[in-house]
């Protein structure tokens, strides 16, 4: 699946550059573009750049204002267009929007361009959204809240991914991130390489293909993603145990957003060299998807790699019935009351302060 990339703030612009890197030897990704208002946080980026909201914020970003990063996005917005033009080539399948949800521009900005990028292109706009971990503050809360609910809207999906998901015990979140950045682009990267497969010779028929991602996102407006790997035998026949818990831990223990496991559609892509996959455990796994997820529509395909472990791959669509992403709103607009409360205080103080001086 060919993909043009966008990052856009902090946390966009290095999973961009993150995701670009693991693509190099697929050719999935078509061009990569790091939006930011914040000078400094596009300056290490080994991708192209493009600085906006100058006039506005001087090159210093919105801070966590995510109404400011939506009228930055907003006024600049013809010149992101113009910049995304020549990377949104006529071979790509869709837009890839990457965005911290939590923060400041990406999560402002990230809707005004779906927004935009549906009214220029036929092709679906997907977003990648990263949702603040549990113990981020209110305001992270309160924007992941509100970017989601606009997102959601303006994209044909949002692929959610939590951050507390995939960073292993023990790591911080400042150390992990460059961690999780990484486990984020190798899942998302194996999805994006779902149709770019050309090699080795096997059946054309079970190779996954970009066609079913298109169609598993096309059934709601959240999806989230699953994986995980086992080392596997030589003979297919062997497998059927590997391949089956692969897609049970894909499911229940490795997904980008814990505990998402009411789903509108369904994808099960088995990773692995063709002659260890067995057919029988494919046939298993994807039945027991659709029981857990609770879904008629489960498809399936393989992914040709050259490796001694099998991996699979869950795309889940239409996971907005989830509990947790009840929970997680329950969080945002907890959050939203919070600050606001904070904010009437104080401006009580500072009024308070005024009359005494
Ligand atoms: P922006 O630059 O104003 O869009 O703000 P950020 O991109 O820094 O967004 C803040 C949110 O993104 C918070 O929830 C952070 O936890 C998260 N975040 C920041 N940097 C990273 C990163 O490199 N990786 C991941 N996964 N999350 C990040």
């Amino acid at each position: 699946m060919k993909v043009a990339l966008i990052g856009v703030g902090q946390a966009g612009g290095k999973l961009a550059e993150s995701l670009a890197s693991h693509d190099l030897a697929r050719s999935s990704v078509t061009g990569t573009l790091a939006v930011n208002t914040a000078r400094a946080d596009l300056q290490p980026l080994h991708i192209d750049t493009l600085l906006v909201g100058e006039a506005q914020v001087n090159g210093h970003g919105v801070g966590g204002d995510n109404e400011l990063g939506a009228r930055v996005m907003d006024a600049d917005a013809t010149e992101v267009m113009e910049a995304l033009s020549g990377r949104v080539t006529s071979e790509c399948d869709a837009i890839l929007l990457v965005a911290g949800l939590g923060g400041g521009t990406g999560s402002g900005g990230a809707p005004v361009l779906a927004r935009e990028l549906s009214e220029v292109y036929d092709i679906p706009v997907y977003a990648l959204g990263v949702l603040p971990g549990r113990n981020e503050g209110a305001l992270y809360q309160k924007n992941a809240g509100r970017s989601l609910k606009t997102l959601a809207r303006e994209a044909d999906s949002v692929i959610l991914v939590d951050n507390d998901a995939w960073r292993a015990a023990g790591e911080s979140m400042d150390e992990g991130f460059a961690a999780v950045n990484d486990r984020i682009a190798q899942r998302v990267g194996l999805l994006l390489a779902a149709g770019e497969y050309e090699g080795r010779d096997v059946a054309a028929e079970s190779v996954v293909d970009s066609s079913e991602v298109i169609n598993t996102l096309r059934e709601g407006s959240l999806a989230a993603i699953g994986y995980a790997s086992a080392a596997s035998s030589e003979d297919a026949a062997e497998n059927l145990n590997a391949v089956t818990s692969v897609a049970r831990n894909a499911l229940l223990t490795g997904t980008s957003l814990p505990d998402a496991t009411e789903a509108s559609s369904a994808l099960l892509v088995v990773a692995g060299d063709p002659d260890r996959i067995s057919r029988k455990g494919v046939e298993s796994a994807r039945s027991w998807l659709g029981e857990e997820t609770g879904t008629m529509q489960v498809r399936g395909g393989d992914m040709p790699l050259d490796s001694d472990r099998l991996a699979a791959l869950v795309l889940l669509g239409g996971v907005e019935r989830s509990p947790r992403v009840r929970e997680f709103f329950e969080r945002a607009g907890a959050a939203a009351e919070e600050v606001e409360r904070a904010d009437a205080t104080e401006s009580l103080v500072s009024d308070d302060l005024d009359g005494l001086l």
